[in-house]
């Protein structure tokens, strides 16, 4: 080999080298465990439903509404509704690192929250969307004390599936599964679905993903 010819090799192999560290350390870690959001109006069931898939499964549980209030993701206040109004990049930054931190432990992350749009559409590998009929949520929002048109918004939002259909806009069809949440057998089977569904998802990615 010529001095120049072995020169360009000794280039192209330090390139080479170069772009591997780089591919390495952009490359996110890869997930062993599934991601799974729990979504729907307010009083369906998602903490208490989310609660139970994070013990039985031993995956992280993001609240995303406690996340919002400890971290104080807001940007100020709206005065005509009286509500802060949410700091969403704040929100989702922490919630990245509190989901690659989960990674990086080989934990599955179960995150709730009343709404969807907002998280990257990469982040969940399963949404399911928890209902629950008129009557058992107006008891329920009843009994948290809401107000009666606090309580009239939700029940109405419920009853307009809007949760749904922005979980149905915001991610691939197949992945979003919709299920009653009315009692508790209603809970346990929805868990023990999930339960199901994440061993088989662990049997199908073998080496994550
Ligand atoms: P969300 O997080 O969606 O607002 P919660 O999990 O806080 O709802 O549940 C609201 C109330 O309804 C709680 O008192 C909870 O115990 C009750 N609850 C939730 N899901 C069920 C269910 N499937 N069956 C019976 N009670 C439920
Ligand atoms: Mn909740």
């Amino acid at each position: 080999m010529s001095d120049a010819a072995a020169a360009a090799a000794a280039a192209a192999a330090a390139a080479a080298a170069a772009a591997a560290v780089a591919a390495a350390s952009l490359d996110p870690p890869k997930r062993s465990r599934p991601i799974v959001l729990v979504t729907g109006t307010p009083g369906v069931g998602k903490t208490s439903t989310a609660s139970l898939i994070a013990d039985r499964l031993s995956f992280e549980h993001l609240c995303v509404g406690d996340l919002v209030k400890e971290h104080s993701c807001y940007e100020g206040r709206d005065e005509t509704f009286d509500t802060h109004i949410l700091d969403e990049d704040k929100l989702l930054d922490l919630m990245e690192q509190m989901i690659s931190d989960a990674i990086e432990e080989g934990k599955g992350v179960v995150v709730d929250y009343h709404s969807c749009e907002l998280f990257p559409e990469r982040w969940f590998n399963l949404v399911l969307v928890l209902r629950a009929s008129t009557a058992v949520l107006f008891d329920r929002l009843t009994e948290r004390g809401y107000s009666d048109r606090k309580r009239g918004e939700n029940m109405e939002a419920e009853i307009m599936q809007v949760v749904l259909d922005e979980a149905k806009e915001s991610y691939s069809q197949e992945i979003v599964h919709e299920v009653q949440s009315n009692c508790l057998d209603d809970m346990e089977s929805n868990v023990g679905r999930i339960e199901k569904w994440t061993q088989q998802w662990i049997k199908d990615n073998p080496d994550g993903q």
